[in-house]
């Protein structure tokens, strides 16, 4: 590859402080808060001009269930329930309760506003939005001393003791130099839309958008939709880009393009094709495509969809689910969803619904499962952490931990990990986990 060099410069240090949280998710403003409540002075960098990562500027709107497969075990709380609860104050969010699929469905705009008020809340956390992390200053091995930043202001730095990677792609564990893996096949994006008009189901409007025999069908992948609180609108997740590695600028930009073709697409096939549609207009476009899946940390332990299925405990657990796997084909037509309780079901939109079973009948089923912290430690990381949807997890692991309800329990984690290495002068892969369950369920997170 062709290049050019640099001239070297002095980068002005626009912020010291304890940890650097890179990614302003759910995932990212958890971990900040959840940092800065036990007295962390805490940076928060991000990329959009708000928080949320995909939640609100992809516009996934639905968190799943809050209980284990009896309805009966309460499996997270913290952080995530106190921003449920912000939202049903404000009427913006629908509450299923105990509900297979999702259980919450919220207005996405409202959430933006709600993790301002969140991050405004803790003076010790200074906010950067159009903020994007370009580069580690390593300092050592395994030490991240600074991460460098770009924003309207030029090239800056902000100095911290821990690091907390919630990029989603591994941004910073990747270029620390820390090892990464991205899977031969990975799920793909969706550009989510939101319309109005939208009086079909989702059903009707499958079988117009990825019938082969429609002029301008798409070639088949998944669609589902959400109700949109308090209006008639209705998000639609119904596009696939194949084959895209959103962790490329290049993929990203043609996924970006494609995924908005896709959108009309969608509208125009619904228009001509179901009953109901003719009105149909496209209400939103996502600020960013949503990414199911890119880089991962290589971690201290990787989490298997053998012991997500079993519902295998950990000493170290710092998140729990119920979540089924949920593998999009990355290649191809519909997904998998392998249940706890014993059910496979393949899904596909050009053929029925394969019903069958992973587990022989009678098996007695696990009703959540957990991620361990060391799930979250980078090899050879001495102060940094990858907190959601990069953390380390087998391809069926990752298909059941990806969702929010569950990266969000990691970004708290992260967070009260980062402030107990700091506080025992310990490495991330060193310290006491007991002491990081006993403060997580101090901070009102449910640790079993
Ligand atoms: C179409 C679709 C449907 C889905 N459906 C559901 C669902 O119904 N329910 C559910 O719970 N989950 C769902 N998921 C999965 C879920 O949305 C993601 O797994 C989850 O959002 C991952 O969270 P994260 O915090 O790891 O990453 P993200 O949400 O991707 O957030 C990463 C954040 O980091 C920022 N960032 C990235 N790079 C940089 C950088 N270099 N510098 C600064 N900031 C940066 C980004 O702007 C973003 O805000 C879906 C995903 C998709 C794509």
């Amino acid at each position: 590859m062709d290049t050019i060099r640099e001239p070297q410069r002095q980068t002005p240090v626009c912020h010291d402080c304890d940890v650097c949280v890179v990614g302003g998710s759910t995932t990212g403003v958890y971990a900040a808060v959840a940092a800065a409540r036990l007295g962390a002075r805490v940076a928060l960098v991000e990329a959009m001009g708000y928080f949320g990562g995909m939640a609100t500027a992809a516009l996934v709107n639905c968190w799943h269930t809050r209980f284990d497969d009896s309805g009966k075990v309460a499996l997270f709380a913290g952080l995530i329930t106190e921003t449920m609860e912000r939202l049903k104050r404000r009427d913006a969010v629908i509450d299923r309760g105990h509900h297979a699929y999702w259980q919450y469905a919220f207005n996405p705009f409202e959430l933006v506003v709600e993790l301002d008020e969140l991050v405004r809340e803790q003076s010790n956390i200074r906010p950067f939005l159009h903020t994007r992390f370009v580069a580690p200053v390593m300092e050592g091995p395994g030490h991240v001393a600074a991460a460098i930043i770009e924003d309207k202001t030029g090239r800056r730095a902000i100095r911290a003791a821990m690091f907390i990677d919630a990029t989603g792609d591994g941004d910073l564990v990747h270029r620390a130099g820390f090892e990464t893996y991205r899977r031969d096949v990975i799920q793909p994006p969706t550009t989510c839309l939101v319309a109005n008009g939208f009086t079909a189901t989702n059903e009707e409007v499958k079988e117009a958008v990825f019938d082969p025999r429609t002029p301008g069908a798409l070639r088949p992948g998944f669609l589902w939709g959400a109700p949109w609180p308090g209006s008639t609108l209705r998000m639609i997740a119904g596009t696939r880009v194949h084959g895209a590695d959103c962790s490329d600028a290049d993929q990203l930009t043609r996924a970006e393009m494609e995924g908005r073709r896709q959108v009309h697409a969608i509208l125009d096939l619904a228009r001509r094709h179901v009953p109901g549609c003719e009105d149909m207009r496209l209400a939103a476009l996502p600020a960013h495509l949503g990414v199911r899946e890119s880089r991962h940390a290589r971690c201290l332990h990787q989490l298997t969809e053998g012991e997500v299925l079993r519902g295998e405990r950990f000493l170290d657990a710092i998140a729990n689910g119920s979540y089924p796997v949920d593998v999009h084909a990355g290649d191809g037509d519909g997904l998998i969803f392998r249940h706890l309780d014993g059910r496979e079901q393949r899904c596909y939109m050009s053929a029925p619904t394969v019903e069958g079973r992973w587990a022989p009948e009678g098996h007695v089923p696990a009703t959540y499962y957990q991620v361990p912290y060391r799930c979250l430690v980078p090899r050879g990381a001495r102060n940094a952490l990858a907190a959601g949807r990069c953390l380390d997890a087998d391809e069926g692991a990752f298909g059941a931990v990806r969702v929010m309800v569950n990266t969000a329990q990691t970004g708290q984690a992260a967070g009260v990990a980062a402030w107990v290495a700091l506080d025992t002068a310990r490495a991330v892969g060193e310290i006491d986990t007991d002491r990081l369950r006993s403060r997580l369920a101090q901070q009102g997170a449910v640790v079993l």
